[in-house]
């Protein structure tokens, strides 16, 4: 679900409209934190797309928040 990008940092690998996806990631993170309601583009309740450590990139986001997925590689 995650790769590295240039910087080593980890980017969402699906792309900015994998909205099922982006929804199981920030099910399955413990580290989500809404994001303000003006930044909120998804409409599920919960999604890495809303949340507040995400980055968004060129073809994606990069994620802040979650150390062991910067660890992980
Ligand atoms: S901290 Fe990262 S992985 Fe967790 S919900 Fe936010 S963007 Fe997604």
């Amino acid at each position: 679900m995650w790769r590295a990008n240039e910087k080593g940092v980890m980017e969402f690998a699906h792309g900015k409209e994998a909205w099922s996806l982006a929804e199981q990631a920030a099910l399955a993170c413990t580290c989500f934190v809404p994001d303000v309601e003006e930044e909120q583009v998804a409409g599920e309740e919960r999604s890495c797309y809303d949340c507040r450590y995400r980055r968004w990139s060129v073809e994606s986001f990069t994620c802040l928040g979650v150390p062991a997925l910067q660890a992980a590689g």
